[in-house]
């Protein structure tokens, strides 16, 4: 089945901003809660599809990606959404997450009521350092992921052989326990249940009645072209699977960008410190500057240039990680003083400096004004 435009599920313009979005979708949770549709067999798929438009476009770097990728962008990252396990019962329960999310306390009591024994899996963390040239053109890069996911041998939900978990008879499902205490009543943690409110009579050998096991996964994540530091990468759906059935946590990816040896990044503008000779310097003159995309650019030297001199290079910078081009290279230029002389070339420097004091006997503005500071003592 071919995909929809993510846009056009929310029913918002393509490129729309984070507040429309964020209506967009609200109103579309109304419509699709569960209470006003008991008799709407197409409303779960039709929020689990809402919500996953909404990850996306919520989120401003899978936006991004999205918009310049569309849903290629996800194809090995959001990939099955939630997986395949545990999509039946937890409907209800990932929707009031999502509601509690977006509604605050609007819901009011449901939380407290029965629960189903599913919890959430945790959201999982991932370093991943890359090199500038990598942020430069973006990449596919395949990272292995220890993290736990669902129980093939139960399905995930805990029991053997397809048992059916039952409610469990301490707390009657509620997970918690109430008991007297003096004047108060304290409420705790079911201890015959642990507070997932359901037993299990026959544990599944596999996974001791979790649900879910422990596993490396490999995913090929898309790195889009401009990350740096501090970027981040939510891949809904892809972090540790949650206990009985309950929704799959999301994996981040966190970037570090390595520092490079050429090349300094400010945003998206790149810095780059050139030597050029002396006599290039002085003479003026052409060089060849290395660029971020491995090639190279060449560049007029102009007569007379001094250290420091700043040259632009449109373009030849970091991609936006948003779109909208790329930022500029600057160079530098660092003259060198020449070392380790020949004596033919210390003879020649010599002449040099004699012919630069007979041809500008003044001296230099600099020189002039140490002169008359040291008349200005004097007097
Ligand atoms: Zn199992
Ligand atoms: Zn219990």
């Amino acid at each position: 089945m071919a995909k929809r435009d993510y846009y056009d599920v929310l029913g918002v313009a393509k490129g729309a901003d984070a507040a429309t979005i964020k209506k967009a979708y609200r109103a579309k949770a109304k419509e699709l809660h569960p209470d006003r549709n008991s008799d709407n067999p197409n409303a779960e798929a039709q929020f689990k599809e809402a919500n996953e438009a909404y990850e996306v476009l919520k989120d401003e770097n899978k936006k991004a990606a999205y918009d310049r990728y569309g849903h290629a962008a996800f194809e090995n990252g959001m990939g099955g959404g939630g997986g395949p396990r545990g999509q039946q019962g937890d409907f209800a329960s990932a929707f009031s997450d999502v509601f509690d999310d977006l509604f605050g306390d609007f819901m009011g009591g449901q939380r407290g009521g029965r629960r189903s024994g599913a919890q959430r899996g945790n959201d999982l963390r991932y370093n991943l350092r890359i090199n500038l040239e990598d942020a430069y053109s973006g990449m596919q890069k395949t990272i292995t992921v220890p993290t736990s996911v669902g129980c093939d041998a139960c399905n995930g939900t805990g029991a053997e052989g397809g048992s059916e978990p039952q409610t469990c008879p301490t707390c009657n499902g509620m997970g918690k326990v109430r008991a007297q205490q003096g004047f108060f009543t304290v409420e705790r943690t079911c201890p015959t249940c642990s507070g997932m409110g359901q037993t299990i009579k026959n544990p599944c050998k596999t996974c001791h009645g979790a649900g879910r096991v422990e596993k490396e996964r490999s995913l090929s994540v898309n790195i889009p072209a401009g990350v740096e530091t501090g970027t981040r990468i939510r891949l809904a759906g892809e972090g540790e699977a949650g206990m009985r059935s309950g929704p799959t946590g999301d994996l981040y990816i966190f970037i570090e960008v390595n520092s490079h040896a050429l090349f300094e990044r400010e945003s998206t503008n790149l810095f780059c410190r050139v030597p050029v000779s002396m006599a290039t310097a002085a003479l003026g003159g052409e060089i060849e500057v290395p660029t971020i995309d491995g090639g190279r650019s060449r560049v007029k030297v102009p007569e007379g240039s001094q250290s420091g001199r700043q040259m632009r290079l449109r373009s030849k910078g970091m991609p936006a990680l948003r779109g909208g081009g790329s930022g500029d290279m600057f160079i530098e230029l660092a003259v060198e003083t020449p070392v380790k002389l020949t004596s033919r070339q210390r003879e020649l420097l010599k002449e040099f400096d004699k012919l630069s004091e007979e041809n500008n006997p003044q001296g230099s503005s600099f020189f002039k004004s140490v002169k008359s500071f040291w008349d200005s003592m004097k007097s």
